[in-house]
């Protein structure tokens, strides 16, 4: 699994985020809700990514 990239967290990351001003990260769905209420942040599930794994 991943984990996301969002320090002292240790959910598995489930959503990527597409940051205009920075790298790509990918987060757990916590996080993800509170980056994509930031101006310019696309989320994008990794429901790809979690079908490889199952
Ligand atoms: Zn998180």
């Amino acid at each position: 699994m991943t984990e996301c990239a969002e320090a002292d967290c240790e959910r598995e990351a489930a959503v990527e985020l597409h940051i205009p001003w920075d790298a790509n990260r990918t987060v757990c769905t916590a996080h993800a809700r509170v980056w994509s209420q930031k101006d310019g942040v696309v989320p994008e599930p990794l429901d790809e990514f979690d079908a490889e794994f199952r």
